[in-house]
């Protein structure tokens, strides 16, 4: 479902958000025409006693006509959207919709019996099976709708979660340092924790907003030089330190990828490199735990 390629990293999403609200859309479509055909029904079954008997018959078998090939229309939509939301619910992870609800069709087997059962003549039990087919189509457009509607919800909560995880190295540069709770540090000499990684690298190269999130900090302080916050939502938070230049500001949206500063070594600093922490829950944690080399699931 995702690809991503190191910095550059590409991400694709098989559904998309706007995918999405057009097959909630079609299901909405799809309730509504079963409604408009419910109408036609019933003006169809009022029709003979209103008009006169001679020609009532020849316009009513021929809105029957009308009206079955219009329902045979909304069956094969139907089965169109059951496929898709069958989908959609196995990328969100969710059991079968209960075979009942998928395997019931317009004009089945069932269809024929329940129609033979009602008295009246041909067209009478044509109505009614016109009728309880409708009945069918209008029960499982809700159920369909809302099936999709709860498959989209997670779907939607898995992108943006994924799109919170900072997932890629902040810069093309090699580790030259691990996150530790007790190192020497290189400058100081004394042991103390390192709530990050060192990405050493070229002066210049671009530094990568690691998530898509939103810059809470952009600045200079004595230590950290110019550093960059990005808060990802979700209670992660990512902090790029020693940049020569800094590319965005406070308050601005970034994406995973996104060019937020160059590599330097201002601050405390022994030469160019980033210094990258992840915070979850307010904690600094390993931020190597996050990254996905090269390639993430697909
Ligand atoms: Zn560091």
């Amino acid at each position: 479902m995702f690809v991503s390629r190191g910095h550059d990293e590409v991400r694709t999403v098989v559904v998309t958000r706007g995918g999405l609200a057009a097959l909630a859309a079609v299901a909405g479509v799809v309730l509504l025409f079963a409604s408009a055909l419910v109408f036609t029904v019933v003006r169809a079954r009022v029709a003979p006693e209103i008009m006169a008997p001679a020609g009532a018959g020849a316009q009513l078998v021929a809105e029957l006509n009308a009206l079955e090939g219009k329902l045979a229309t909304l069956d094969g939509q139907m089965s169109v959207l059951l496929k898709r939301n069958e989908e959609l619910r196995i990328m969100a992870d969710l059991p079968k919709i209960p075979v009942e609800v998928a395997a019931v069709g317009v004009g089945g087997p069932g269809h024929e019996e329940t129609a033979g059962l009602l008295a009246g003549g041909p067209v009478e039990r044509r109505l009614a099976a016109a009728e309880s087919d409708l009945d069918v189509l209008l029960r499982r457009s809700g159920l369909v709708a809302s099936s999709m509607r709860h498959a989209e919800q997670i779907i939607r909560g898995k992108t943006d979660r994924w799109g919170a995880t900072p997932s890629i190295l902040p810069t093309d540069g090699f580790l030259s340092s691990p996150f530790s709770f007790a190192r020497k540090h290189p400058l100081l000499g004394t042991f103390r924790p390192h709530y990050g990684v060192d990405i050493s690298a070229r002066a210049g190269n671009k530094v990568l907003a690691t998530a898509d999130g939103r810059v809470t900090v952009a600045g200079w302080s004595s230590g950290s030089g110019n550093h960059v916050e990005i808060d990802h939502g979700y209670g992660i938070r990512t902090l790029y330190s020693h940049n020569a230049k800094l590319l965005v500001r406070t308050g601005e949206l970034v994406r995973r990828g996104e060019p937020i500063g160059l590599v330097g070594s201002t601050g405390v600093s022994v030469g160019p490199h980033v210094h990258y922490e992840v915070h979850e829950q307010g904690q600094p944690v390993d931020p190597m735990k996050f990254i996905f080399p090269d390639v993430a699931a697909d």
